[in-house]
């Protein structure tokens, strides 16, 4: 094996995750590899909406997000099945941005700051040996001290390492489709909406250059009712709701088919498998009506990122590093994930989202608690 294969760092997936962390140890000095599948840019199934939690981190990572006139959003406001809007406050609010342009100037900064990045390469297994980790592509093997798992909701390594959730039966809380599109429509900048339909959700928000994401998060099973088409399953489910039903008719798509993705689960997840630190979605997912897992995402690795380096310079070993992160994903994450949970229990059914809302709309202290539970503080 040659210099030009061996690393410090080896970061599997180059999402929000692992370009942040990438660019970190960069920043650090450490040599640092980065795989992504796919190449860069390109477009994601996400809402687009981002704490504002994130927004000085995005900024020190090197990204000019005050240069790109983003929409500001500190209004929320949800609607029932029916189309019947409740409105709420967002104390901390957040930002609207496109994964296509936010993780092609991370990916860039990255390079820039000299991390290694290969795309169109998929990682086909790890393995751990004597303190170190070899990492297998299709076409080259490489080895690194660190190895840090970024690869998102599900990924071919979740199969090949028979990760503890792929092994659940599909239930209420595993077994969702994501769908989204670029869209024009006249939705105000400081708003995000919320609108329910039966088995699901659609967030719409403003993005850059004026224009909105729509995206949407149901059951499998809503879509297999619908004859595996999204085209009827928007016309006979997710119009039912007056507001969506307006927006879907209404609105023009900036590009002809939507993006989708299936098979999201919101099991628990483990932080560290085989000695690989886990990020991001690939940690543990939030859901998305909690509009919030990018900010975990990048939260998440720079608490890798801080024992990380305590380990690289020999403070702590590699058992403390481990049990370091867990417990403080844990405890930055765990309670947040579970209000997620608890929260999308109540969503999707006409009656229980509208007594929910009714509920979160008559005290409003209660709703504030809920939605300041949901999100964190700047990191
Ligand atoms: C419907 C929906 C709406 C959402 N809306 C919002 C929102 O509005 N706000 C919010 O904050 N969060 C939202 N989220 C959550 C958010 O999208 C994720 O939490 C966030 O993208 C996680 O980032 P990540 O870096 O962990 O994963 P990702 O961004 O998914 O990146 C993982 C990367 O790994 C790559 N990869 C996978 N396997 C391999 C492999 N073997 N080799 C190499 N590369 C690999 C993938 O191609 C991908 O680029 C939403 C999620 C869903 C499903």
């Amino acid at each position: 094996m040659n210099d030009k294969q061996q690393f410090d760092i080896a970061i599997i997936g180059g999402g929000l995750a692992g370009l942040t962390l990438a660019i970190q140890a960069a920043d650090a000095g450490y040599r640092t590899i980065l795989f992504e599948k796919e190449a860069y840019p390109f477009h994601k199934v996400c809402g687009e909406y981002i704490s504002m939690e994130s927004w000085d981190f995005l900024v020190r990572c090197g990204v000019p997000l005050a240069d790109w006139s983003l929409p500001l959003i500190n209004e929320l406001q949800v609607s029932d099945t029916e189309g019947k809007i409740y409105d709420f406050k967002l104390p901390l609010g957040g930002f609207g941005v496109s994964r296509y342009q936010l993780d092609n100037a991370l990916y860039e900064t990255a390079i820039k700051k000299g991390v290694t990045v290969l795309t169109s390469c998929k990682v086909t297994d790890v393995v751990y040996n004597d303190d170190f980790f070899t990492i297998l592509t299709p076409a080259t093997i490489f080895t690194a001290r660190i190895t840090a798992g970024c690869f998102g909701k599900r990924s071919n390594l979740d199969l090949k390492w028979n990760r503890n959730f792929t092994k659940t039966k599909p239930n209420k809380i595993n077994n969702f489709i994501g769908v989204k599109y670029h869209i024009q429509y006249p939705h105000p900048a400081g708003t995000i909406s919320l609108h329910n339909f039966k088995d699901g959700y659609c967030g719409i928000s403003r993005i850059e250059k004026d224009t909105c994401c729509l995206c949407y998060l149901t059951t499998a099973e809503n879509l297999r009712k619908s004859g595996n088409s999204i085209a009827v399953m928007e016309k006979e489910v997710l119009s039912q709701n007056k507001q969506l039903k307006k927006i879907i008719e209404e609105s023009k798509h900036l590009y002809e088919q939507p993006l989708t993705i299936s098979q999201i689960s919101f099991e628990q997840k483990s932080q560290v498998e085989n000695h690989i630190l886990m990020l991001g979605d690939a940690a543990g997912m939030i859901t998305p009506l909690c509009g919030n897992g990018m900010s975990m995402a990048m939260h998440g690795g720079k608490i890798a990122f801080d024992n990380i380096r305590l380990f690289l310079t020999g403070q702590i070993n590699r058992p403390q590093m481990e049990k370091q992160y867990k417990q403080q994903w844990q405890y930055q994450f765990g309670l947040r994930t579970r209000i997620g949970r608890v929260v999308q229990y109540f969503f999707g059914g006409s009656w229980s989202t509208s007594v929910f809302l009714k509920t979160m709309h008559a005290f409003p202290l209660f709703s504030g608690k809920i939605i300041e539970q949901t999100h964190g503080k700047p990191f």
